[in-house]
């Protein structure tokens, strides 16, 4: 039984449709309240999503602002340069390994957010974003699945200018702004999309396509991108991998992000994020 799991004022809760459940509450558990928790806690999440039909929901998501679903990742990793497209419009060479940079913690966010852009070179990445939920240290990419918890929307928010004003560049600070990381609607559990591997994915500014592509497009998937990093760290719960971007993005065109902008990005069988700027 799969799950979508969110975070609802600081507490963990179980979607289902438009209805959601308090964790602690369904499960007589209060320490699952924690969303960074219930995380750790995937068995749980599981079967406490089977018993959900029984149960009177705590309320509609439409009454409810969401938080980030994991509001406090310990690490916070991101794969430069993993769409073929991508790689082609930054001009750059594939990689032979995974590129890896840090979005810092503290630049994750919510799925509804308004971002402070702070320069005219803020530019956008429609991003899968894989939340480790359990222990992971020298898996192999046959094992890797088994230690995500779940997979949710992220965006890559970057400010080129910043990005690129170290030479070699620096990618973590020019991804890390305040506001930079914006993570949602809901976290879901990989049985509960089409294709954990395979998920279509879409950004648009305004209204118009800028991002559309499928994550089977990948240079490094999932699996390998996890294999990759727990040869070289332990993964623990609740760390975020966001897993590269397609082509489209504003540095390619230089339609870079402004004032009164508003971004949405969709991933099938997850869901959608939408920022504002100002
Ligand atoms: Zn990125």
């Amino acid at each position: 039984m799969g799950f979508r799991l969110a975070n609802i004022e600081g507490r963990a809760a179980l979607v289902d449709g438009d209805s959601w459940w308090d964790l602690a509450t369904i499960t007589g558990r209060s320490e699952l309240a924690d969303p960074m928790a219930a995380i750790a806690d995937p068995d749980a999440l599981h079967a406490a999503s089977a018993t959900l039909a029984g149960i009177e929901p705590g309320g509609s998501l439409g009454d409810v602002v969401l938080g980030a679903p994991v509001p406090r990742p310990r690490s916070s990793f991101a794969v430069g340069l993993n769409y073929g497209g991508h790689v082609a419009e930054a001009q750059m060479e594939l990689p032979e390994v995974p590129l890896i940079f840090a979005k810092f913690p503290s630049c994750i966010t919510g799925p509804d957010t308004v971002v402070e852009l702070r320069t005219d070179t803020g530019d956008y990445e429609a991003e899968l974003v894989v939340v480790i939920g359990s222990t992971a240290r020298d898996v192999s990419a046959d094992d890797a699945w088994a230690h995500v918890a779940g997979l949710t929307v992220g965006q890559d928010l970057s400010d080129r200018g910043l990005q690129f004003a170290a030479k070699p560049p620096h990618f973590d600070l020019g991804k890390s702004r305040d506001g930079y990381g914006p993570t949602g609607p809901v976290l879901v559990s990989p049985d509960l999309v089409p294709d954990r591997d395979s998920l279509a994915i879409t950004c648009e500014v305004n209204g118009e396509v800028r991002q559309s592509d499928a994550t089977g497009s990948m240079i490094f998937d999932v699996a390998t991108v996890v294999e990759y990093l727990s040869g070289i760290l332990t993964l623990e719960p609740g760390d975020l991998i966001f897993t590269g971007t397609p082509d489209g993005v504003g540095l390619a065109s230089g339609r870079f992000l402004a004032a009164g902008d508003v971004l949405t990005t969709t991933i099938e069988g997850i869901g959608t994020i939408t920022q504002r700027f100002v």
